[in-house]
């Protein structure tokens, strides 16, 4: 790992029911986490509440995604406000799901960003290539245009957390190697520091998310420039997810 202290993030997406997530925050609960890791989970703004008020303190709340400035006439949208009110301390911003499937784009999420870290939380920054960009050797390009999105728009690089996820490896089982996300974050830490400063490059927690599960985590967390995780599929099983926190080295 890193320099920075070992992130590990749970981002349960739009699963699970009332009788579901009890089960997995009693398994969280229960289980034993070590304690120099950050661990936060993002329940669906539904069950945020019911996460909160019976989740350990131990484990940090944070939102999937939050509304780009203050609350008001939004129609289905959930403003930072509205986490902070529940207790959350973080909110995904970037997911490839929201940027490919509903469609958000770099300056959108830029906006969100800033205004989330100005209101005091802290962001899980997301980028990350599809597949045929990575054919064409662009991985590189890519991640650097959607971090330059966001070091454009924020005030501050204190509070947030970069998680790196290519997105053919989220949700098809097929984990990035070692060696590749390693490369990849490699190149986001040189960026931050050719870009915005040499302390926030090497501050900065990278993290790594896609098919990171309980049998792979140990051998990314090896590697020098992976901070943690963003975890999908492996968060919503309590072990599981437990495994992936103490694979901190
Ligand atoms: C994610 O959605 O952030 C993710 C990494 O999902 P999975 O672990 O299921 O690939």
């Amino acid at each position: 790992a890193g320099s920075g202290k070992f992130f590990v993030g749970g981002n349960w997406k739009c699963n699970g029911t009332t009788e579901s997530i009890s089960k997995l925050v009693s398994d969280l609960n229960s289980a034993n986490l070590e304690p120099e890791v950050d661990v936060v989970v993002a329940p669906p703004f539904v069950y945020l509440s019911q996460v909160k008020n019976s989740l350990t303190d131990r484990i940090e709340i944070s939102g999937q995604n939050s509304w780009v400035g203050k609350g008001g006439a939004f129609t289905g949208e959930i403003s930072v406000e509205q986490l902070k009110d529940l207790g959350s301390k973080w909110v995904i911003l970037g997911h490839s799901e929201r940027r490919h499937i509903i469609g958000e784009d770099d300056q959108f999420i830029g906006k969100k960003a800033a205004y989330a870290v100005g209101e005091g939380l802290g962001v899980i920054a997301c980028i990350g290539e599809k597949l045929e960009e990575r054919e064409a050797g662009k991985t590189f390009d890519v991640c650097y245009q959607q971090l330059k999105a966001f070091a454009d728009a924020v005030p501050s690089w204190d509070n947030i957390v970069i998680a790196y996820e290519p997105v053919w490896a989220i949700g098809t089982g097929k984990v990035a190697t070692p060696e590749q996300a390693q490369e990849v974050h490699v190149a986001i830490r040189d960026w931050l520091k050719k870009n915005i400063s040499a302390e926030v490059a090497s501050k900065t927690r990278i993290i790594y998310g896609g098919s990171a599960n309980a049998s792979n985590s140990a051998e990314l967390a090896k590697q020098e420039d992976i901070d943690g995780f963003l975890v999908g599929g492996a968060s919503l099983k309590g072990p599981d997810f437990a495994t992936i926190v103490n694979s901190v080295t």
